[in-house]
């Protein structure tokens, strides 16, 4: 792509920018946003078309949407997708092709017939499959699949070809069908554990490719004149379509598809969380497959560097490069690369927060962007913000990811802002938890912000500063944000125990924040680690415990470890990596109370009490806000005006203790809504409510 004539691209960076074509369209960079879930999908169409019009104006290329559901004989309720079941559903994705189209990017759309992974909750039609067997789902739905004969194979043709005459009604340019990562038809035809067929469509990988090669051909014959057809497939399904058999499928059908999406494996493989998968873990899995076919091939891998970018492309591994994740946690990625502003990535963690929008059936957020999903019920956008307001001043008490986020943002609309923070350093907890092991990644939540901050002449950072009330009302700035953090409860209060436990003082017991404040249980003691969290802390403790040569017994009231893991994709490495390292779990147990010697747990199901012997127990339980300057505040409120203060919040975990994402979002909130007219009750975002459909009473 030439240079328009702000850029300031370094030119190593300009193979990035070449035009690619995709069958009958071409792409106007190597930028591919893959699909991606967000949690909005048919519930929130107009808040899901904003979010990729962001994509548009950041510069991607390509953007898809998440996966459509084609066909009411398959759907993955409760999750929440978006829908092509019928021609009411166009205008909705009409609106989303228009947004992705905004500023010259190509609109694609992914169809997904869920097949086995679909359990048709919601439609209550009976599912179907390359054979009769269990649904596979998240949550084990105890259907199972109608063994497809070669009827319902014609209706699944007809169906599709339906799906791609409304896709393009709908205006896209690229359709891609869905399979990969277990999710889509055409894997589980390909796949010898889903297709134990004896028909033509089973058996022989010609045979199982058969639907595939109908399904590519019937849309190329209906739209793909004016339409790119592009197929997503996993490069390794353990066990079933491996590496090398996708490898020979690939070769045998090298031409026929516009283009190969490939993603790794499972959705937990292709979106591993930084704790456990590198940036460019695919490589080894995708390297070569281009000489097997002359269409482009894209690959993701939480691509965040340049470098490592171009590196794919010069190596002959990829053609675009596909990201979802990185895509989220900075739209403007093309962008900021082609003005030559590299530094100014704001790049992703690997942190899955994103993902658990989606699994939560919720709308998703991003730690690093606390703007995804609000750019239209919020009217956030990622790098515009207005002027500020009347006011000129902003303290900002606390450097975590809370503070950091409202001191750059309100030094973006033109505050003047200072930082006093008690420590020496910028970062908070997420300086504290880079340092853990597989969490390194979470510095990037710092090193953004102290990178934006430190451009900005508005932002002046005291350390050594724990500010009191009476310093904040000495000071006399005219905003205050109280971003002070929270400390690890040593009560054993969480979810089993509401009320404290009785904790004998001769028993050693820490907290998390001794852990890393390097307050450890003697090496070689034998530790028992108390998990009512449920997120990552108590497994990632019990790695470094094990490090440091303590014997651990992990117990949780939860009936697997780290449960809340789940949502983020990560909770079978979590576990599996406790068992590679010998600590001993023990779940449905609550720890009752914590002896001289031992602890005592009880049974979550029956009750009984148990004893276990220890030397030491950490609580990993949960969190108390850090809130004693706020109520000091609170108490002098008389006093704010005299001082000059307008508005004291409280924001962050010592407002209410949550995830970085939380943080993160509540400062981003706070600098936006600095000055704004106070809404009283009404909604804090816009939303939009499903149309009532004519109601014929006497029908
Ligand atoms: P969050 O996740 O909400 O941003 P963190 O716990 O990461 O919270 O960060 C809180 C920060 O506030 C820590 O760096 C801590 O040192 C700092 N802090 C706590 N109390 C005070 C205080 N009274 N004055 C200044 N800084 C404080
Ligand atoms: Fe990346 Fe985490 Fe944001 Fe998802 S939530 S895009 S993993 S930073």
């Amino acid at each position: 792509m030439p240079k328009d004539t702000q850029s300031n691209r370094d030119p190593r960076y300009d193979i990035l920018f070449d035009k690619v074509r995709i069958g009958p369209v071409t792409a106007p960079n190597r930028f591919y946003q893959v699909p991606h879930c967000n949690g909005g999908g048919y519930r929130d169409p107009t808040a899901v078309a904003e979010m990729r019009r962001m994509k548009a104006e950041g510069g991607w290329g390509v953007i898809f949407t998440e996966q459509v559901e084609m066909h009411q004989t398959s759907e993955i309720t409760p999750f929440i997708e978006l829908r092509l079941w019928e021609d009411k559903d166009i205008p909705g994705l009409a609106r989303m092709a228009e947004a992705a189209k905004s500023k010259g990017a190509l609109a694609g759309i992914e169809l997904a017939y869920s097949g086995v992974n679909g359990s048709n909750l919601y439609t209550k039609e009976v599912p179907r499959g390359p054979m009769s067997s269990p649904i596979l789902t998240f949550f084990k739905d105890p259907v199972s699949t109608r063994a497809m004969d070669k009827e319902d194979i014609r209706d699944l043709r007809r169906w599709h070809l339906n799906a791609y005459k409304r896709a393009k009604t709908a205006g896209f340019d690229l359709i891609e069908l869905y399979g990969a990562h277990g999710f889509g038809i055409i894997q589980h035809f390909l796949s010898p554990l889903t297709n134990q067929r004896s028909d033509e469509y089973g058996g022989s990988l010609e045979n199982r490719s058969r639907l595939f090669r109908e399904l590519i051909s019937d849309a190329k014959d209906a739209i793909g004149d004016t339409m790119g057809v592009a197929v997503r497939l996993s490069l390794n399904e353990m066990g079933g379509f491996e590496n090398s058999e996708v490898r020979d499928f690939i070769g045998m059908h090298g031409d026929l598809p516009d283009l190969w999406d490939l993603g790794h494996g499972s959705w937990e493989d292709c979106s591993g969380p930084s704790r456990f998968v590198e940036e460019g873990a695919q490589e080894p899995l995708v390297s070569g497959i281009k000489r097997l076919t002359p269409k482009p091939v894209v690959g993701v891998g939480r691509f965040t560097s340049p470098d490592a970018m171009v590196s794919q492309i010069k190596r002959g591994i990829l053609d675009f490069i596909g990201a979802a994740r990185p895509s989220i946690a900075d739209p403007f990625i093309p962008k900021k690369i082609d003005e030559g502003r590299i530094e100014d990535i704001r790049e992703c963690i690997g942190c899955n927060i994103c993902v658990t929008g989606d699994m939560t059936m919720s709308i998703s957020r991003c730690t690093q962007n606390p703007t995804f999903m609000e750019e239209w019920r919020k009217g956030w956008h990622p790098e515009r913000f207005a002027a500020k307001g009347a006011t000129d001043t902003v303290l900002v008490i606390g450097a975590g990811p809370a503070g950091l986020e409202a001191a750059r943002v309100a030094a973006m609309r033109g505050y003047e802002v200072a930082i006093a923070e008690a420590g020496t350093e910028l970062g908070g907890r997420a300086r504290l938890e880079s340092r853990l092991p597989g969490l390194s990644a979470w510095g990037r939540v710092r090193d953004y912000r102290a990178h934006q901050i430190g451009k900005l002449a508005n932002v002046n950072v005291y350390f050594d500063s724990r500010l009191t009330a009476q310093d904040v009302l000495d000071f006399g700035f005219q905003n205050v944000a109280i971003a002070t953090g929270s400390t690890w409860r040593r009560d054993g209060v969480a979810r089993f125990n509401l009320t404290p436990i009785a904790i004998d003082p001769a028993m050693p017991t820490l907290t998390p924040d001794d852990i890393m404040a390097g307050r450890q249980p003697a090496p070689g003691s034998e530790v028992l680690l108390y998990d009512d969290d449920h997120y990552y802390m108590g497994g990632v403790l019990a790695e470094v415990l094990v490090k440091t040569g303590c014997k651990v017994t992990l117990v949780t009231p939860s009936n697997l470890v780290s449960e809340w893991t789940l949502n983020t994709l990560e909770q079978k490495r979590i576990q599996s990596r406790m068992i590679e390292l010998g600590v001993t779990i023990i779940t449905a147990q609550g720890v009752t109370a914590v002896g001289p010697r031992g602890v005592t747990l009880g049974c979550t199901f029956t009750a009984r009490a148990r004893e276990v012997a220890c030397e030491a127990v950490v609580l990993v339980t949960s969190r108390l806000p850090d809130d004693r300057l706020w109520h000091d505040l609170k108490a002098r409120e008389g006093e704010w005006a005299t001082a000059g203060i307008r508005s004291i919040e409280r924001i962050g975990d010592a407002d209410a203790p949550a995830p970085i994402a939380w943080a993160t979002y509540a400062g981003h909130r706070f600098a936006r809504e600095l000055d704004q007219p106070d809404r009283g009750d009404a909604l804090s975002f816009r939303r939009e409510v499903t149309e009532l459909a004519p109601w014929d009473v006497s029908a």
